[in-house]
């Protein structure tokens, strides 16, 4: 039977080893907002298993062609994308092996600022990463809101993490992943005019031609979500989690952001994870040698930023 021509790209974090001592090193001095999204090593490869059994994952190199009307035939099969935000350490050391055994292909989207930091990847590892199983795409300098950031620093964010990665993969660099799901149509037009060709969102939807690469929504998996929930979500079908994004959707334009960040919190703890992310950025930042600093957060200068006015990043 063909399928609808569309993708379903699932939003992972981090997989975590499933031993117990293993599993409490993972979340040493993390918070449960962070962990909540580590899967389980046993788990992940379940949810692979499932996919390679079921569904095509489509890879970087398909993105084009799919997104190109001209062939706009169905697919036999249903069409799934993997994608990993941050950059988390387990995403290459746990993970790595189980989608190369299986011979499936990530996107892995780096916030540079925690290239090195503790529990992230170095650059020396992304740099050697088989192609076959990861493509290197930018989830910013610092993980901040870009939607709340003049356009300027949105710039800057997607400018400095573009070069870095370019360097660092010896490749193109035109996938953005946007931290904290903070999109609007401003950092789509900017994220375009800095050479980014594909934008995930944390927005839920399946992807076709008509919803175009630069709105790809993804559906996000956590350490809870049971094989069933991927399951139905291979076959495209995500009506629980849209109508629970409309609900939250509805909100926003009258609370305004901080409000309705607010009542995200109360409703998803969600908020915690944002603000944890920043924090890591900016303990990764502090403990750097001053070689590796980055611009958009200069040592020893203060700097208006998401976690307050004018906060000294180097004291
Ligand atoms: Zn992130």
């Amino acid at each position: 039977m063909a399928m609808p021509r569309r993708f379903v790209s699932l939003m992972y974090h981090n997989v975590v080893r499933d031993d117990d001592a293993g599993a409490r090193a993972d979340a040493a001095g993390l918070g449960r907002s962070i962990t909540s999204y580590f899967v389980g090593a046993t788990a992940f490869a379940q949810q692979l298993d499932a996919i390679a059994a079921t569904a095509d994952v489509l890879s970087y190199a398909n993105l084009r062609p799919f997104f190109d009307k001209a062939t706009d035939a169905p697919a036999a099969r249903p069409l799934v994308q993997l994608t990993f935000d941050d950059g988390w350490r387990g995403t290459v050391d746990v993970a790595g092996p189980l989608l190369a055994e299986r011979g499936l292909q990530a996107m892995l989207f780096v916030t540079t600022g925690l290239i090195g930091a503790p529990r992230f990847l170095a650059a020396a590892e992304l740099s050697q990463l088989p192609r076959e199983t990861f493509h290197l795409g930018s989830h910013t300098v610092t993980h901040r809101f870009l939607n709340e950031l003049p356009d300027a620093e949105i710039r800057d964010e997607l400018r400095q993490s573009r070069h870095e990665l370019e360097d660092i993969a010896g490749y193109e660099v035109d996938t953005l992943s946007i931290p904290n799901g903070a999109c609007d149509q401003r950092v789509v037009k900017i994220a375009a005019e800095c050479g980014y060709r594909y934008v995930f969102r944390s927005d839920v939807h399946a992807n076709s031609p008509r919803t175009g690469p630069l709105n790809i929504g993804r559906a996000a998996i956590r350490a809870t979500t049971r094989l069933e929930t991927v399951a139905r979500y291979l076959q495209g079908d995500l009506r629980r989690e849209r109508l629970r994004s409309t609900l939250l959707s509805l909100p926003k334009r009258t609370l305004g952001p901080h409000r309705y960040r607010q009542l995200r919190q109360l409703l998803l703890g969600q908020v915690r994870t944002e603000h944890e992310m920043c924090d890591l950025v900016r303990s990764a930042v502090q403990a750097a040698p001053p070689a590796m600093s980055h611009g958009v957060y200069p040592r020893g200068t203060s700097h208006p930023t998401a976690f307050g006015p004018a906060t000294r990043l180097s004291q």
